[in-house]
């Protein structure tokens, strides 16, 4: 057996960052800068009021006072969108609009409801106004010529509006990988189909195209592939031609006669490792380039299939893309209950339910029903993989552990 960070550690050595394409910024969301963006215009572009109120010049308005009020004349209004260059005089008050361009000589702003007796002609104040206030300086979100992303940045909803207001309309990306998905058993039927004897659902397509899609991929679901080694040669050769950017199977790798998978990869494929990682559930893996295409031979049991994916394919689709949420951090929790596990040699990730604890401590996690490898009703509910190593056996009610969430990456 070997240990999973060893196998993830080979597999990632293989993966090459994907080329990268110019897409338009309404369909970059959750994409990788390819090359930092910069900016010609300042952002803001030009000084401009938070408030609506008026502009007018601090010295004007100094040791103004409810026992001291200032009136000022109105000379004029300034709007959002105008351009706002009529100077503004010693002793003059201009009406002003959120957004609008502060006019030279302006030097603070005094909101509408700081104001008294606030007429066409004239406006009191009681107060005094220091330099500077409610003014957005120009270049205040960043300045001319800079940058504004860098290479690597995950483009979020708010970068997408910070590319959009420095004009650019086209990023260059990383290219998102293309996934290809083969389920394989002469057992499996399409999800539509009642169950004859001894047949089940393909539900494996179904979870990890799932999954491709939620992290942000492409999936590219292919036909089963039955157990029968000319059908799986030419069933991958065909996906193969299709240049996807990483291939993935399951079913058909473990130690039976019919797990053609297996073989089949090895005899086609470059570099193919067939493992018995030390993890449960997950023992097998198969593992290396078809083609020149990154390979996953991925367990057929349900649990197991998604299980691998999160170690494994997950880090290589984060290479392939130049994300940096590949590997999510180890969170701290401690178990709600208690849970005795077999003795054995294999780190186990069992599916936990975490919920933040009010109180402040830390998070709490139960552990749903049915943790066998085939099953998926306590994966269905799950929303953390708990690590438990191999030498645990009895955990205590409390116990702490670490965790991966299955919910937090950045897509
Ligand atoms: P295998 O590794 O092919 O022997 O499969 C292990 C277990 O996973 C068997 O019980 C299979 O029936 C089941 N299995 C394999 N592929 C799928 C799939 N696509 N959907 C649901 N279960 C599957
Ligand atoms: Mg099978």
């Amino acid at each position: 057996m070997i240990s999973l960070e060893q196998v993830r550690d080979t597999i990632l050595v293989r993966i090459q960052r994907l080329p990268e394409e110019q897409i338009a910024i309404e369909h970059a969301t959750g994409r990788t800068l390819a090359h930092p963006v910069m900016t010609r215009d300042a952002i803001p572009p030009f000084d401009n009021t938070a408030m609506d109120g008026f502009v007018i010049q601090s010295q004007d308005l100094k040791k103004a006072s409810a026992e001291n009020p200032v009136t000022l004349p109105v000379a004029g209004v300034i709007e959002a969108g105008m351009p706002g260059n009529i100077p503004l005089l010693p002793g003059q008050a201009m009406r002003i609009y959120t957004g609008a361009v502060v006019p030279p000589g302006g030097e603070a702003i005094v909101p509408f409801e700081l104001c008294e007796q606030v007429g066409r002609e004239s406006v009191t104040f009681t107060q005094e106004a220091p330099m500077g206030v409610h003014i957005r300086k120009k270049g205040e979100d960043v300045e001319e010529g800079g940058e504004v992303l860098t290479t690597g940045s995950k483009l979020t909803p708010a970068a997408i509006g910070l590319l959009a207001s420095v004009g650019a309309t086209e990023v260059s990306v990383f290219k998102k990988p293309v996934v290809a998905v083969h389920s394989s058993g002469n057992e499996l039927v399409p999800v539509g189909s009642s169950l004859e004897p001894g047949k089940i659902r393909n539900s494996n397509l179904y979870s990890l195209c799932s999954r491709i899609e939620r992290w942000g991929a492409t999936a590219l679901p292919r036909p089963v592939l039955m157990d029968d080694l000319d059908a799986i040669r030419t069933g991958l050769r065909e996906t193969i031609a299709q240049k996807p950017d990483v291939i993935l199977t399951t079913g058909g790798i473990s130690a039976g006669d019919l797990d053609f998978i297996r073989d089949v990869a090895k005899e086609m494929g470059e570099d193919v490792e067939i493992r018995k990682v030390a993890m449960k559930p997950g023992k097998p893996l198969v593992d290396g380039t078809l083609g020149g295409i990154p390979f996953f031979g991925l367990p057929g049991n349900p649990a197991a299939c998604l299980v691998s994916f999160e170690m494994f394919v997950r880090p290589a689709l984060a290479v392939l893309e130049g994300r940096q949420d590949g590997i999510p951090p180890q969170r701290n929790g401690v178990l709600k209950e208690g849970c005795r596990l077999p003795a054995g040699q294999r780190l186990r990730w069992l599916r936990g339910r975490v919920q933040p604890d009010p109180s402040g401590g830390l998070d709490k996690i139960e552990l749903p029903g049915g943790q066998g490898s085939h099953l998926l009703t306590g994966f269905a509910t799950a929303n953390c993989l708990v690590q438990v190593p191999a030498s645990e056996t009895d955990l205590a009610p409390g116990s702490p552990v670490t965790y991966w969430s299955l919910t937090e990456e950045d897509a």
